[in-house]
């Protein structure tokens, strides 16, 4: 009977983590919005859930393409000396920044809190 409960409190204990991991992946992906910046100055603002790539070209020639897809970003091409910003792989969250130094490009991750959203989510809380 013990080792049965122990199951039960398992398996519905794996079952909030995975409904908690989805909501969590899903919110993301519908408030996240790719910025990119050069030398400072934003360039681009578009949603992580439309997926695109982004030329970000300059005039000294300096050439980055950011691609976004499957709810993540990164870098796919860039003409830059050290080639660092497209060895930082994919960023799928706020909590990383994607930085080609030479070029100065910076793209980040800002979280978007859409207007009548916050509604929806006081009536879950309660
Ligand atoms: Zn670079």
């Amino acid at each position: 009977m013990k080792k049965k409960d122990i199951i039960i409190i398992a398996l519905a204990l794996l079952a909030a983590l995975a409904l908690y991991l989805v909501s969590q992946v899903s919110l993301g992906a519908q408030s996240s919005v790719v910025v990119v910046t050069v030398d400072g100055e934003e360039v681009l603002r578009r949603p992580l859930a439309m997926e695109d790539r982004y030329e970000i070209a300059q005039d000294d020639g300096s050439l980055n393409i950011i691609r976004v897809q499957g709810g993540a970003v990164w870098m796919e091409e860039a003409n830059c000396r050290d080639g660092l910003c497209i060895r930082q792989g994919r960023m799928k969250n706020g909590a990383k920044t994607i930085v080609c130094l030479p070029h100065k490009v910076v793209v980040q991750l800002e979280g978007e809190a859409p207007v009548g959203d916050n509604s929806d989510l006081d009536v879950i809380i309660q």
